[in-house]
């Protein structure tokens, strides 16, 4: 264990991790909440892949039977593989998840996981809106036939989709496009000007605009898909700025349980008790 980062790490572990494998990212999303775009010391002095193995040792050995590989683009980090297949090897019968932008997923990969057993989400963040809602010349074209690939091989992917006023005027089409390609299960949520989105809260709903954009995704036909609404639009756990919090703070906000039930272990080994909170 010589030079691992454990010293960082709490004792006492929520079950349930997301580990930022990397901050690296090949999209440039305006909302992306990821919090080294606020402070940058969290993306300073990347794990190696033997200090990232160290770390699954030790939060497997404190009980966490619940990982998801994240970034920036979880699909970056060089030893990626090799972590996916440590992971199982240690926790055998435990939860493991790989969220990904989608853009690197091969085939191999994807069966990789498959073989695995672990359970791939990402996001359709829009469809004329792609480029705009990801800051790439990308379509969504590749998405979609990974979700259709993932249905034919009996392995279908999760969706989330972040609504902005971007991509809100097709958010119906976003999600049936998402729904008829073979998306096991959709989540819709409102940017949370956070992150890199501090810097385009623009971009974001208001909460009537969230509550508008939820009646219209209930009153589409049935897709056959189950999905589910994320009310947050900020986080309220950290101190927030007056003017943010009269616009997008939830007048029944109640403490979430986050670092109880769940927490985050950065791109240097720095353990967050959530995505969105740092307390620096
Ligand atoms: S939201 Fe995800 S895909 Fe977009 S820039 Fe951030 S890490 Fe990359």
């Amino acid at each position: 264990m010589n030079g691992l980062p454990l010293s960082n790490l709490p004792q006492k572990l929520p079950r349930q991790l997301s580990l930022e494998l990397t901050a690296k990212c090949n999209y440039n999303c305006p909302y992306c909440y990821c919090l080294w775009h606020e402070f940058p010391e969290l993306a300073k002095g990347e794990l190696t892949t033997e200090q990232w193995k160290g770390v699954i040792r030790y939060i497997v050995d404190h009980g966490v039977n619940d990982i998801l590989f994240t970034g920036g683009e979880a699909l970056l980090f060089p030893g990626i593989k090799e972590l996916i297949a440590f992971a199982r090897e240690i926790l055998p019968d435990g939860t493991l998840s790989l969220f990904t932008n989608g853009s690197l997923m091969t085939e191999e990969m994807f069966l990789f996981c498959k073989e695995k057993k672990v359970y791939i989400s990402t996001s359709l963040q829009g469809l004329l809106s792609y480029g705009t809602m990801t800051g790439t010349e990308r379509t969504f074209h590749p998405l979609l036939e990974l979700l259709a690939f993932g249905r034919q091989n009996k392995w279908k992917v999760s969706v989330s989709i972040t609504v902005t006023q971007a991509n809100r005027n097709e958010i119906c089409n976003i999600f049936a496009a998402a729904a008829l390609s073979g998306a096991e299960t959709i989540q819709l949520g409102a940017m949370m000007p956070e992150g890199r989105g501090r810097n385009h809260a623009d971009l974001a709903l208001s909460r009537p605009e969230w509550e508008e954009v939820k009646k219209t995704i209930r009153n589409m036909k049935n897709c056959g898909v189950s999905y589910s609404f994320c009310d947050e639009m900020l986080c309220e756990c950290r101190t927030q700025p007056e003017e943010l919090l009269k616009k997008f703070g939830n007048p029944d906000f109640k403490p979430c349980p986050a670092e109880k039930e769940f927490g985050v272990i950065g791109p240097n080994g720095t353990f967050r008790k959530c995505l969105h909170y740092w307390d620096n």
